[in-house]
């Protein structure tokens, strides 16, 4: 192979060639955002390869997100005469199901093990929790999900948690309990992905020489969110103190956004300690973002006390103000960025470089249906979205079953969907059963007495027609066959609101045509180059497709098994049809990593970003400071933040304050395409909590009408309190006045707000408190 080695080299400035190519030692680059750190460790991949530093088999390179691992193979294969698809570069979780896929039989885990994602790993706490008859008000099958993960990201197992009271004690028998559980189903969960495989290296000692020598180097991205387990993992294949091995891992402190989730920032320090890194690189030229977004993250994020300290800046010059928009409703907003979309599109911006960023995934269905509404193709990233569906999480439940009979999970989920007169008793009797003989639900269709055994009977047999009718089929037909068959296409057929279903059915079909030529099934596959251990070696060494081949028989995962995989890991990428420039919707949160053009910041408001969640305690908002810090780093030429007046979320209406964010950007940086109100911010939100006190809400400040400051370009329009109207066909009402409320019984109107559609009434009710509501909705009934 030869590659101008030179020329990748050639757009660096001399830190970031120091840092690509040094030799393999442990390395840590410490930089700011838009400093190029995703681009060093990428070239220095390149690098290594181009100089025969390394083979192709020899790279282990791990990053957070599923877009950014695939974004850093894009720009390895520009980089690269060769195919790039065979190289262990990928997110934690995704390599994780490749090294159990190839080691599935000393891992301890069926063949075509399943995986589980957040809503079937929630069913699946749930059904423990019911078998143990413990009471769902004091174990909340989400907490005690969430339990599971955070013991499973420390590394222990059930019988290393320290118990000290009752409560925990229980919990650790569910833990357990669960994990029996899923080992008789053959499934894990994500959390189960990492520490299993963790597991399976560090007691597996040939395995993991093999991989230690087999990867000379490991590359880790955005190592700030690693957790505990994730560094241990590393650790697996590069031990501090071996030598020769380079490890080389980019972080950037200020953007730490996994706390919550067990990130620690300490990582940092314990790598540059334990493995005696000698001098940490700094890079502080950004080269993604104009001057005034660089000024506005420099400032805002020079408000957290806790940092390594480091700041940004450019040659690129100011370039445009920052917009920020306040709208008087979250449909207002997302008709505002959706013109304001449009007309970058028009002005010649392709969509794909139009990001919409939210803190919450709920604040994503507004969005989403304005330009659905309006014809726009968009994507989401990051929410499972799309495999979240009934209908979807349905076909995919007779998929697993078909490659594996004994997920009980998924036959759970189907067995009597589309109904065939299998009642919850039964399924009781069968569960009862089964946990009696410790064998899956499908192996004790047969202990079942009576009619309802040959139901189930009937279904088991079912499926096993399904799965010998499918030997053979395409990915698409199969899929075709398993809809067609299951019943799920009639059943659809017959329901009211069945075509949206129907059609998502459709487009899982899709789903599956685009997973096969992405992923090189079928015909096209294309060998890829093989390292140094040649082909069908432990390991799979020498890869021929993704996902690897079984290390004992060489046999590749079936097209069906790996879609299955894809569907849990990768969730959620389905909106626009593949190659569709669409705009990029997401949370702050999945697009770490990322750039675009332009960028959205919505819901910027108290409550929502910095989350209500967070407020307690000053760590709280320094994260939600540093998801800001994120956001807002993410655009190149434009950036816009907007706020709206109220929001409905989690089927509520919220009055909102903007977020105190707004005080700490630059004031110069920043062009109000609505006029800035008085008070707005900190201030503000104590005024508006003394009126709120009052019973005055809103209306007890914001009507003064004040405006403190207009912008040359804007007029001045000063807040004028409209009388507040009733929406048509209801009758006026008044403060004072006694309401009856379906819900929430007899109330007295505190105050009244806006007008029409957007009427308001504050109202105090007896046994529910105070609230507000949207006159359109909420149909209050005078009563003299
Ligand atoms: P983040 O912290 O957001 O992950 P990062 O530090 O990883 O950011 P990159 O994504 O690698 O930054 O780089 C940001 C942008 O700057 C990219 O578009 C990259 O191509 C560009 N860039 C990086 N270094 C240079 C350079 N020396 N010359 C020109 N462009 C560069
Ligand atoms: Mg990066």
């Amino acid at each position: 192979m030869h590659l101008q080695d030179a020329q990748l080299l050639r757009n660096l400035n001399p830190e970031q060639l120091a840092a690509v190519t040094l030799p393999a030692v442990p390395a840590l680059i410490l930089a700011g955002a838009g400093s190029g750190k995703t681009r060093v460790l990428t070239t220095r991949i390149a690098w290594l390869l181009a100089t025969n530093q390394v083979s192709p088999g020899g790279v282990l390179a791990v990053t957070f997100t599923n877009k950014a691992a695939k974004e850093m193979l894009t720009r390895l294969g520009t980089m690269l005469p060769f195919a790039v698809r065979g190289m262990w570069i990928g997110t934690f979780h995704g390599l994780c199901n490749r090294l159990l896929r190839a080691h599935w039989k000393a891992a301890g885990l069926p063949q075509s093990f399943q995986i589980l994602d957040s809503g079937d790993q929630l069913s699946a706490v749930k059904r423990v929790v019911k078998a143990m008859n413990l009471d769902e008000e004091r174990f909340v099958p989400k907490q005690v999900a969430w339990f599971i993960a955070a013991q499973k990201e420390e590394g222990r197992r059930p019988a290393a948690v320290e118990a000290f009271d009752e409560h925990t004690r229980k919990l650790v028998q569910v833990y357990e309990a669960y994990e029996e559980q899923c080992r008789r189903e053959g499934v894990v969960d994500f959390a189960e992905l990492m520490l299993r495989s963790y597991e399976l290296l560090r007691d597996d000692e040939p395995l993991r020489e093999h991989y230690r020598r087999r990867f000379g180097h490991v590359l880790v991205d955005e190592f700030q969110d690693t957790n505990r387990l994730q560094y241990a993992w590393l650790k697996m294949f590069a031990p501090p103190g071996a030598q020769g091995q380079g490890v080389f891992a980019v972080g950037d402190d200020d953007q730490s956004i996994y706390a919550f989730r067990g990130a620690r920032v300490g990582n940092m320090a314990d790598f540059e300690r334990e493995y005696r890194v000698r001098s940490v690189i700094k890079l502080e030229q950004n080269y993604r973002s104009f001057g005034n977004i660089l000024d506005a993250a420099n400032a805002l994020i020079a408000h957290n006390a806790q940092r390594l300290g480091k700041n940004l800046r450019t040659d690129a010059g100011p370039g445009e103000p920052i917009r920020v928009q306040e709208a008087a409703s979250d449909y207002a907003e997302a008709q505002w960025l959706l013109d304001e979309a449009r007309e970058l599109h028009r002005g010649g911006m392709p969509r794909s470089e139009i990001a919409v960023l939210y803190r919450s995934n709920a604040q994503s269905r507004v969005i989403e249906s304005a330009l659905f509404n309006a014809g726009i193709p968009y994507r989401v990233y990051g929410g499972l979205r799309f495999f979240e569906r009934a209908e979807v999480k349905h076909a995919l439940a007779y998929l697993r079953l078909l490659e594996n009979p004994d997920d009980d999970t998924s036959f759970l989920r189907v067995v009597n969907f589309p109904a065939r007169g299998i009642g919850a008793r039964s399924i009781e009797q069968l569960q009862d059963a089964a946990r009696a003989s410790g064998r899956s639900l499908a192996q004790s269709v047969g202990a079942v007495p009576g009619k309802a055994g040959l139901n189930l009977q009937g279904f088991v047999h079912k499926l096993d027609t399904m799965r010998s009718a499918t030997q053979g089929l395409t990915l698409r037909e199969i899929i075709e066959h398993v809809v067609h068959e299951s019943g799920l296409l009639d059943f659809y057929r017959t329901e009211k609101e069945g075509q949206d279903r129907i059609e998502n059915l459709q487009e899982l079909v899709n789903a599956a045509e685009s997973f096969v030529t992405q992923e090189g099934f079928g015909k096209d596959a294309v060998a890829l180059p093989l390292d140094e251990h040649g082909p069908g070696t432990l390991a799979g060494g020498g890869e021929t497709a993704i996902p690897s081949p079984d290390a004992e028989t060489g046999e590749i995962v079936s097209p069906l098994a790996a879609f299955l995989t894809h569907a849990s890991l990768e969730a959620g990428d389905n909106q626009a049809q593949a190659g569709t420039d669409a705009v990029q919707l997401m949370t702050v949160h999945s697009a770490k990593g990322l750039e675009f053009d332009a960028v959205f910041i919505t819901g910027i408001e108290e409550g929502l970003f910095p989350h209500e969640q967070s407020l307690s305690d000053a760590d709280g908002v320094e994260e939600e400071r540093r998801l800001m810090y994120v956001a807002i780093t993410r655009a190149r030429k434009r950036l816009y933040l907007s706020f709206s007046q109220t929001r409905m979320l989690h089927g509520q209406t919220r009055y909102n304050v903007k977020s105190r964010f707004f005080d700490e950007l630059p004031e110069g940086a920043l062009k109000w395409l609505t006029p800035r109100q008085q008070g707005f911010g900190s201030g503000y939100a104590r005024e508006y909590r003394q009126a709120w006190d009052r019973g005055q809400g809103l209306s007890g400040i914001v009507g003064a009408g004040r405006v403190e400051r207009a912008e040359p370009w804007q007029q001045p329009v000063p807040f004028t309190p409209k009388a507040p109207a009733a929406p048509a066909g209801q009758a006026p009402l008044r403060t004072g006045q006694a309401v009856f409320h379906t819900k929430f019984g007899e109330g007295v109107v505190v105050t009244l707000e806006g007008s029409g559609e957007d009427a308001r009434a504050q109202v105090r009710f007896g046994r529910h408190g105070v609230k507000w509501l949207l006159l359109a909705m909420a149909k209050l009934t005078p009563i003299e």
